[in-house]
């Protein structure tokens, strides 16, 4: 039996993102700490799939520090735009590309579609050095507002709006967002892949 790690590395730079990782990683019990605490910059996430890109970046801060490490690689898939901005969510308006940028971007591609349903998706994966890869997914579905809702969360989250609740993603709080989102449905899925390891 491979014996439990005292430290797992979080293969993130996005602020938003590290803040619902962590939360999510509490059940662990398990010291997690930022890639960047390591000087690990980002790795060139060439993938052309969610799981690939994942698995991209949770191998890099692994190679790098030596320690395992868990990364997620998530986005928005719109139906009416056949499935983008997919795996490029991130890089959405291009070079200079942000939040507010890429929103804006999304709603002036559906301006003409009243087809606003999407989903977000993630893929969580857990890397140890010389132990075979954990993977786990999560999925969202909900539709795309005609503007701006709330200002919690980060990147789409304004503009997504979950029906059950009536309200954006951005609304919701923290917690709440965590129990239904793609990340909190991944993650809590790798945790026991993590768990059931090193039991
Ligand atoms: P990644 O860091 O390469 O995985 O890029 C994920 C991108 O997808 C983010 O920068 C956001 O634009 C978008 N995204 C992923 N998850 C969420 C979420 O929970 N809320 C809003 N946007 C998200």
């Amino acid at each position: 039996m491979t014996s439990r790690p005292a430290k797992i590395v979080m293969a993130s730079g996005n602020a938003g993102k590290i803040r619902e990782l962590a939360r999510l990683l509490e059940v662990l019990d398990i010291e997690v700490v930022a890639q960047s605490e390591f000087g690990v910059d980002d790795a060139d996430e060439n993938g052309t799939t969610f799981r690939e890109n994942s698995l991209i970046k949770a191998q890099h801060a692994c190679d790098v520090t030596g320690l395992p490490a868990i990364a997620d690689d998530s986005g928005l898939s719109v139906d009416a735009l056949d499935g983008a901005p997919g795996v490029y969510s991130a890089r959405y308006s291009g070079a200079n590309a942000n939040d507010a940028r890429n929103n804006a971007k999304l709603l002036a591609e559906l301006e003409q579609h009243d087809n606003r349903r999407a989903a977000f998706h993630c893929i969580a994966t857990f890397v140890a050095p010389g132990e075979t890869a954990l993977v786990a997914s999560g999925e969202w579905r909900g539709e795309i507002l005609r503007e701006l809702r709330g200002e919690g969360g980060f990147g789409y989250d304004p503009l997504f709006y979950v029906k059950d609740r009536d309200c954006s993603s951005a609304e919701l709080e923290p917690e709440e967002k965590n129990a239904r989102s793609h990340r909190g449905q991944a993650l809590r899925k790798l945790v026991a892949l993590i768990e059931q390891r090193y039991s």
